[in-house]
């Protein structure tokens, strides 16, 4: 058969993402013979392990469990005052999962009857997978769904409709350093854990601050989820990231989590990079800090000086009187003009492509999330489109996702503003822990770093 062109590569990678982006909208729907594969405790090849994750306090690394039922988990991630409310907690199963991250995760599903776990199979099934293609995957169940994970005679693959689509599906690795511990007992996994792309994420807090006045944004659940809150000690995170980093799962990191009262966060970052500076014998590192816009642009000065090569400022909703209305804490403390202007100094003090901002797409109109994406890529900021996920006991309960063609036409969109504007995949890799996204896919299209390119992002 002739080797198929460039052209038809493109082709056949965006069909592939046209799939993976209902997927995850609809989940996946788990076969018979995964089910007695993981009852079974069949070992995948890549991980010596088909556990992947198992429960741990809000974060559920790993796990199919009740957070994909809302939806929360689509390939989102984390909540916190960074992503969005999309979502990990959850689990990376949930692919969007996490707490406290602004953008906690936000991959939604318009299934919010999504229920979960599987009888028999929580904290069997590994988070994510991967197909051949070179797409990072969420497992999330949905027994409705038109897809379905399969197995037979020793080999995952993925239908819609009864029909094999993808064959030869690869799973993650379980990190050994999942099982371990600090020098104080605390679990690693309620610190952190490994995203994509050897990127360790690490939740500093799952709560916050917001709360007090019940100004949280209305996208995030960071605050309801309850669980063992706790702020992470700097020397708590500095042993997770040496642990990550000597297993050579990781060479990043990204810190996340809720707004800190009393807006501690520079203090708290300093100290805690610091901790891991000197656990690592190093400086240099590729690391990310998320904080809110500050009243004091000073304090982004003092989070490069401190040793962060990035940072993250999610402002969510560009539109002002969107914005005013689903972040309330964010606008009343420091206001729309005033977080762009964070951003765009932050630009200047980070450089061009090392900042980011979350947008949750979904609550306010495309063409203002767009406007807001193009407005920060002419000043260098990576705008990051997460996709949104009602989550339960937020003001959006029972509001289901955009269809996953609007979510895909957005991801495409934002990405290509951002080509133009000269923000590399390389660049932006940097500043976002979750390249499992959408958005990164169609970066990794158009720039032809997919493996059936030839490439190896
Ligand atoms: S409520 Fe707090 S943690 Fe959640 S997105 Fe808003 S600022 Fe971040």
């Amino acid at each position: 058969m002739a080797a198929l062109t460039k052209e038809q590569l493109r082709d056949k990678a965006f069909e592939a993402l046209d799939h993976k982006v209902r997927i995850l909208d609809a989940g996946l729907r788990i076969g018979e013979g995964v089910v007695e594969a993981a009852g079974g405790g069949v070992t995948t090849k890549e991980g010596g392990s088909f556990r992947h994750g198992k429960k741990q306090g809000m974060f559920q690394p790993g796990v199919i469990d009740a957070n994909v039922r809302a939806g929360q988990g689509g390939g989102g991630r984390v909540p916190g005052h960074t992503d969005g409310g999309k979502g990990k907690p959850g689990s990376q199963a949930d692919g969007g999962t996490k707490p406290g991250s602004q953008a906690a995760g936000h991959l939604g599903s318009a299934e919010p009857e999504l229920k979960g776990p599987i009888p028999g199979l929580d904290d069997k099934l590994p988070s994510m997978f991967h197909i051949p293609l070179g797409y990072w995957m969420f497992l999330r169940p949905n027994p409705k769904s038109d897809y379905a994970l399969e197995y037979e005679n020793g080999t995952f693959y993925v239908t819609k409709d009864g029909n094999e689509i993808w064959r030869d599906i690869t799973f993650e690795a379980r990190p050994k350093f999942y099982d371990g511990f600090t020098s104080d007992g605390k679990a690693f996994l309620d610190i952190g854990m490994i995203l994509t792309d050897k990127c360790v994420e690490v939740w500093y807090s799952n709560e916050c601050a917001f709360k007090e006045r019940g100004e949280d944004c209305m996208f995030c659940d960071i605050n309801n989820r309850g669980g063992d809150i706790f702020l992470k000690q700097p020397h708590h995170i500095a042993e997770l990231v040496k642990a990550a980093f000597d297993e050579g799962v990781a060479d990043r990191l990204d810190f996340t989590g809720g707004v800190i009262a009393e807006r501690r966060e520079i203090e708290y970052y300093s100290d805690s990079i610091e901790a891991i500076q000197d656990a690592l014998g190093r400086t240099g590192l590729n690391a990310s800090a998320c904080i809110a816009a500050p009243r004091d642009f000073e304090n982004i000065v003092r989070l490069k000086e401190a040793g962060f090569s990035n940072i993250t400022i999610n402002k969510e909703i560009w539109d002002e009187n969107f914005f005013n209305t689903v972040c309330p804490g964010k606008a009343r403390t420091v206001g729309h003009k005033r977080w762009i202007e964070a951003l765009e100094f932050a630009a200047k003090t980070f450089g061009f492509g090392h900042v980011r901002c979350n947008f949750v797409t979904g609550i306010e109109p495309k063409f203002k999330t767009l406007e807001g994406v193009e407005y920060l890529a002419g000043v260098g900021v990576y705008g990051n489109t997460n996709i949104f996920g009602p989550r339960p006991g937020t003001p959006f309960e029972g509001v289901r996702s955009p269809t996953p063609e609007w979510n895909l036409d957005m991801a495409i969109k934002a990405a290509d503003i951002q080509i133009r504007a000269g923000l590399t995949y390389a660049l932006v890799k940097n500043c976002h822990p979750e390249v499992h996204q959408p958005i990164f896919d169609v970066y990794r299209i158009r720039e032809e770093l997919l493996p059936i390119f030839g490439g190896g992002a």
